[in-house]
C-alpha cells in the first residue's frame, strides 16, 4: 500500500498548510499567514481509505506507546 493512497495534498493550499493573504491596516499592509481551515495547517487531508486505516490502528498505537511507558517506568 502507499501512502498517498492514505493522504491527498490538500487542494485548497497547495499542501503547504496555509494560506497567504494580505490585509491592509492603514496604508500598511500586511502579509498574513494562515492555517488552512481546510486541514487544519497540516497540508493534506486523510483519504477515506487513510481514515478507516487511522480507526484501525489508532487502538493498536495507544497501545505501544503505554507499553513503552510502562518499560520506561520499570
Ligand atoms: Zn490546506
Amino acid at each position: 500500500m502507499l501512502i498517498s493512497e492514505l493522504k491527498n495534498p490538500c487542494t485548497e493550499c497547495d499542501g503547504s498548510g496555509y494560506i497567504a493573504g494580505l490585509d491592509e491596516l492603514g496604508t500598511i499592509q500586511i502579509n498574513l499567514r494562515q492555517s488552512c481551515h481546510v486541514c487544519s495547517g497540516r497540508g493534506y487531508n486523510l483519504t477515506e481509505l487513510g481514515q478507516d486505516m487511522w480507526k484501525l490502528y489508532k487502538p493498536m498505537v495507544k497501545d505501544l506507546i503505554s507499553m513503552e511507558m510502562q518499560k520506561k517506568s520499570e
